[in-house]
């Protein structure tokens, strides 16, 4: 059993590093707007070293846990440019709260989230408004904690989270960047997402998808 959440997070790997092939090439538009036009390359580089690290480890018959945080390891080395390490921190913090000796509960999804973006915001030190992806995954994490507390089924309490990133990664096109390779350019990306806030959203509703089964 521990064998078939270690194969959920592969398969979420997977369709995730699918999607962001299909996405490279407007996530680098985006950030050719005011950034350096490498956001899109370099999701496709991190997920993709993620997915062989996750095979290789669930291979080697660990938990979904160990899964995520060797997927998380392999995004950070490979994926280069301030996302990568962001993402790949992000993964570790969310796999560390994953239990590798029972199926994950709705909570443990909620904590994984909430644990993910305090690494983000550790490393980063953005904030809300700030014009990064950090503006997705507030909402993201204050929805999935709502929604499980109130009793939603994981699937549920994820989808309704991902539809607020989402909505919350569109609004980033009001925005000026304060931080990162943006900010030097802050007042040509008025009217244009950030494009780390959109990449996360595009993931999380992908990974909703993929609960939902
Ligand atoms: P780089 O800016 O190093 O080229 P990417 O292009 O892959 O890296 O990623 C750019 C995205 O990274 C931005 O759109 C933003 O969402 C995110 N980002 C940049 N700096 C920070 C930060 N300090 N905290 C959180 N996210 C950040
Ligand atoms: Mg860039
Ligand atoms: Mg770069």
């Amino acid at each position: 059993e521990g064998q078939a959440t270690a194969a959920t997070v592969v398969r979420g790997l997977r369709a995730v590093a699918d999607l962001l092939r299909d996405e490279e090439e407007e996530l680098g538009r985006l950030d050719a707007i005011a950034g350096d036009g490498d956001h899109g390359r370099g999701m496709t580089r991190g997920s993709s070293a993620a997915v062989e690290a996750a095979e290789a480890a669930a291979a080697r018959g660990v938990g979904p846990a160990a899964v995520l945080v060797a997927a998380g390891d392999a995004w950070a080395a490979k994926a280069g440019g301030t996302s990568g390490v962001l993402w790949g921190a992000a993964l570790r913090s969310f796999g560390d709260l994953l239990p590798d000796d029972r199926p994950a509960l709705p909570g443990d999804l909620a904590a994984g989230a909430s644990a993910a973006l305090a690494s983000v915001q550790r490393l980063g030190r953005a904030e809300l408004g700030d014009k990064t992806l950090v503006d997705a995954m507030v909402p993201f994490v204050e929805t999935l904690r709502r929604e499980v507390d109130g009793g939603a089924s994981g699937p549920e309490a994820w989808a309704r989270a991902a539809e607020e990133a989402t909505k919350a990664a569109k609004g980033t096109a009001d925005l000026r960047p304060r931080t990162g390779r943006a900010r030097p350019l802050a007042e040509r990306s008025v009217g244009t997402p950030d494009p780390g806030a959109t990449s996360l959203a595009l993931v999380l509703t992908r990974i909703g998808e993929v609960l939902a089964g």
